[in-house]
Formats: structure tokens, sequence, C-alpha cells
């Protein structure tokens, strides 16, 4: 069987904070769930996960929605269920923490780059690399358009070249996985809450050929890795995305 290389896509090292700033901006998700206070397995946790689902609007001034204050179980249940009915999906499992749609970017300058670094558990893209990966059907992802809110007017020496310029941006959200890497076994699954715990000192960091489940693009399972394959590497050296290195994970 063919090796297929896998690559984490990942942001490049910045000269300074404030570049790494200017650059990437801050992306927001006011609406979002809770983390959990359960009373269960006596954890309060939350993940950090992207969902690709508007928050519905009759949930945007619910005070839960828009504070992350970790909530009892119990009230946190409730929330899941009812969002689930709003949303159309009765059997969809939320996790404690889970961001909602929209997304709203701040940035000090104008961006320019493909990629954009603004918030944890996604990368926000410019239009032409949307663009590509749905021409090509890429797996493993969908796309939100990205609202601007704050846009300054600061200069800034970019350490990279740009030959392409952009006006459009889509939060690239990664809706699939791995399988668990080996040490990642789960252990203990709460009834209350449904987390499920793993023993972090066994956990081995690693993509395996056989921890694959076919997408384009994925998380590392248990991480907020981003993984891409050899064919999606490919396309993006082809169009010259800026500000992204793909670490080796072979
Ligand atoms: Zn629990």
């Amino acid at each position: 069987m063919e090796t297929i290389n896998f690559w984490r896509l990942n942001h490049p090292q910045y000269q300074s904070q404030r570049q790494e700033e200017y650059i990437n901006g801050y992306g927001e998700h006011p609406y979002g769930l809770p983390g959990i206070d359960c009373k269960g397995c006596g954890e309060i946790w939350s993940n950090v996960r992207i969902l690709p689902i508007s928050c519905p609007e009759e949930y945007r001034k619910n005070k839960h929605i828009t504070n992350v204050s970790p909530t009892p179980d119990l009230v946190h249940r409730n929330l899941q269920s009812g969002i689930a009915i709003a949303i159309g999906q009765k059997e969809f499992k939320f996790l404690p923490g889970d961001k909602f749609q929209p997304i709203y970017l701040d940035i000090k300058t104008k961006p320019k780059a493909d990629f954009l670094w603004s918030t944890l558990g996604s990368v926000l893209v410019s239009e032409r690399i949307k663009n590509e990966f749905e021409h090509l059907q890429l797996t493993g992802i969908q796309f939100a358009p990205v609202t601007m809110r704050k846009v300054g007017d600061k200069l800034i020496k970019y350490p990279f070249e740009i030959k392409h310029e952009n006006e459009f941006y889509y939060e690239m959200i990664i809706t699939s996985y791995s399988k668990s890497p080996s040490g990642a076994e789960i252990i203990t699954t709460c009834e209350y809450c449904g987390r499920e715990a793993f023993d972090r000192n066994k956990r081995r960091i690693e993509m395996k050929q056989d921890m694959w489940n076919g997408q384009d693009v994925f998380f590392l399972n248990t991480t907020i890795w981003i993984i891409v394959t050899d064919r999606v590497k490919k396309v993006l050296q082809e169009l010259e995305a800026t500000n992204i290195v793909f670490e080796s994970l072979s």
C-alpha cells in the first residue's frame, strides 16, 4: 500500500508578539456553550471545538451562551437539548465549550495573508484558498464567512512575500478527526456530563497510517493539531499560500 505522509499545518515563527498580532488579529465567536461544573465526576471542564452551526436567534441573548462561566451539569444538559431542538438536530451531541457561528475578526491592519491564525481550534483562510479547496472537494472541513469587525489601518512589513491580496475570509472549521493515538484509550466516561478521560502521560502524539480515517484535513484526535495529507500540502504550495508551515509527522 502506498504510504501517505501527514503534515501538521501550523503558523510560522514570528519575530515578535506584535508581528503575530498584526498579521493574524483576533477572532471572536461571541456565542458558545459554557463550561460545565459536573457533580457526577466533580470536574469543571470545557473543550475547544468550533461548530459550523449558527447560534439560534433565540439563544443569542441567553446569559449562558454569551458567558463562558461554567454552569451546573443539569443547566448544561437543558441548554444542550434546547439548542439541539432549535437547530433541528435532536440527536446532536454538544460538548461544553463548543463555539457557534458567526466569527468576528478584529485586526489592526488590513489582513493580507492566506491563512490567519486568529482563534484556537480553527484557522481563517482567504477566499481563493476556500474556493480551491471546495473546487477540489477536499474532505474533513466546512467553511463559514468571517465578519470583519474592527480593521485598523496600521502598516506592517510582512516576514513573507504577499503575492495575492485578499479581501474576504472564511473560517475553515475542521469537522473530522483521526483515530485516537496509542496510549489515549478512554479509561472512564462520566455518565452525567460525558467527559471521557485518558492517561495524558501515556498518550503518544503521533500520526500513524492506521489512525487515518480518510479525510484530507482533520484534527489529530485528542489534540487541536490540524493535519493535512501530501495532496493538500502540494495544493497549498502550488497556490503559494502564505502564513503557514508544514511540520513533518513522520
Ligand atoms: Zn461529569
